[in-house]
């Protein structure tokens, strides 16, 4: 038997999390996009275990899966963050060096925003994603025990915030200000993926 490839605990408890969260980001996405984004997500990562199963690393897994296998905006979108994520040294064991992850969420951002131009308060993932990374770099700096928890506690803020947004950029923006009130769904997609690092590492 071989060794387990790193990054595999967070794939799966990622999977998990997102397995049960399924149903509700569908119903969210109904009420302000196509309905798709919780078949897009499931589905992504899905076929990220199977490529797991099949060697490569969950992390990278992940990027190689919602970049060449996920359609819908989340698809390269997401796809992004898990590339710039799969980066980062990865182990099932040990947490990663949690200025490293901020640094590549923080690349991932960047680069999110020249695809998709979407900023803080365009009622998007990067409502949990910028917020997410801002603590996540806080709580590193700070030497903090559950960098992984503040960065979730952050995403999960984040995403919550965007309930009272008028969303910009992506299809929730042809719904203009009907959405208030409507969370995006794309944001708690980021949330559930801190919320499995701290579930994994702390
Ligand atoms: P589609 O609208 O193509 O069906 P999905 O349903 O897969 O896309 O994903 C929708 C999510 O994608 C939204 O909830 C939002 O978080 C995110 N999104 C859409 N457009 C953008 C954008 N321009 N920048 C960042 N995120 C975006
Ligand atoms: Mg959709
Ligand atoms: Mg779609």
């Amino acid at each position: 038997e071989g060794e387990a490839p790193a990054s595999r605990a967070v794939l799966d408890r990622y999977a998990a999390i997102v397995s049960q969260a399924h149903a509700n980001l569908t119903a969210l996405d109904q009420l302000v996009g196509d309905g798709d984004f919780g078949d897009n997500l499931a589905g992504g990562v899905r076929r990220a275990v199977k490529r797991n199963a099949a060697g490569t690393d969950g992390v990278a897994a992940l990027a190689e899966a919602f970049l060449n296998d996920v359609g819908g905006t989340s698809g390269p979108l997401f796809g992004l963050l898990f590339q710039d994520l799969a980066t980062v040294s990865w182990s099932d064991d040990q947490a990663p060096d949690a200025g490293a992850v901020a640094d590549a969420a923080k690349a991932s951002l960047d680069a999110i925003h020249r695809v998709g131009g979407a900023k803080v308060g365009d009622c998007t993932l990067v409502d949990a994603l910028a917020p997410a990374t801002d603590a996540l770099a806080a709580a590193a700096s700070d030497g903090s025990d559950s960098p992984f928890t503040a960065a979730a506690e952050a995403a999960v803020q984040g995403a919550l915030s965007t309930a009272s947004l008028t969303p910009r950029r992506g299809r929730a923006s042809y719904v203009g200000q009907h959405a208030i009130g409507v969370p995006d769904p794309g944001s708690f997609g980021v949330a559930l993926l801190f919320t499995a690092l701290a579930g994994v590492y702390e």
